[in-house]
């Protein structure tokens, strides 16, 4: 019942010269059984839309919790959809290091990004100071707790777990803390949200997804698909860890 989902965040990767890369995923993943999204740089959101011609999804990796006005630098969730964008990431764990974002700021963006009729994929995820101190859980329940708007749909929310020290550094935890977290987070959602919100709410797992690992981790419990960095930059790579979610 739950549609899954494979995500490539670009971050800050990519100008006009990676659109050869949008061409060959799209030709490849147009008619996938899976959703296939790519969110490149704000500044290539509009060519990547269009190069995708909606045969795969697009989506912004930030937005402001503001429709408009003074704010410099910041993109509102409407100008975002204009380009085509159709999700957007928010709770990054590098927004909430580099630009010091709260649990706060990351629920008021996620309200404004689903007025603006975007699906959102909020992220959370321990450190490694964290899971040292078996705390796991608790940051997870909390971030969940602060992030998360209280008002969503099954369809426009989705949940990355995304262990800080997995993201970048090509070490995963394992497919039982994979699936220890999803299973809570999938409870969490329920008991808060009720069964109908908790049970279609897509839950990726994010951090050094790659495609010879990609298979193992689609098979754990409550994983609907993957949030790729790095190996969703060239189609080589992120081809097969679409085909090993289909
Ligand atoms: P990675 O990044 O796949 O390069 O580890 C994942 C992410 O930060 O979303």
């Amino acid at each position: 019942m739950r549609r899954k989902l494979a995500a490539g965040n670009w971050k800050m990767n990519g100008t006009g010269a990676a659109l050869p890369e949008i061409t060959a995923i799209s030709q490849a993943h147009g008619d996938a059984a899976v959703d296939v999204l790519i969110c490149p740089p704000a500044t290539l959101l509009h060519r990547v839309s269009e190069t995708a011609d909606g045969a795969i999804a697009t989506g912004g990796q930030d937005c402001h919790a503001a429709d408009s006005g003074a704010h410099t630098g910041d993109i509102s969730a409407a100008m975002l959809a204009e380009t085509g964008a159709t999700y957007v990431i928010l709770g990054h764990s590098e927004r909430r290091q580099d630009h010091g974002e709260s649990d706060l700021e990351v629920r008021e963006k996620a309200r404004a990004a689903m007025q603006a009729g975007l699906k959102t994929i909020i992220c959370v995820g321990e450190s490694l100071d964290e899971r040292e101190a078996s705390n796991t859980l608790d940051i997870i329940a909390g971030q969940l707790a602060g992030s998360v708007p209280d008002t969503v749909t099954g369809e426009s929310l989705v949940i990355a777990y995304e262990p800080i020290w997995a993201i970048g550094t090509g070490k995963t935890p394992t497919l039982d803390q994979i699936g220890e977290v999803h299973d809570f987070i999938r409870a969490e959602l329920e008991r808060r949200f009720g069964a109908g919100v908790g049970r279609s709410t897509r839950i990726l797992y994010g951090g050094s997804v790659k495609p010879g690992n990609a298979g193992e981790i689609f098979a754990v419990s409550n994983v609907d698909g993957a949030l790729v960095g790095g190996a969703s930059l060239k189609a080589e790579d992120f081809s097969p860890v679409v085909e090993a979610l289909e």
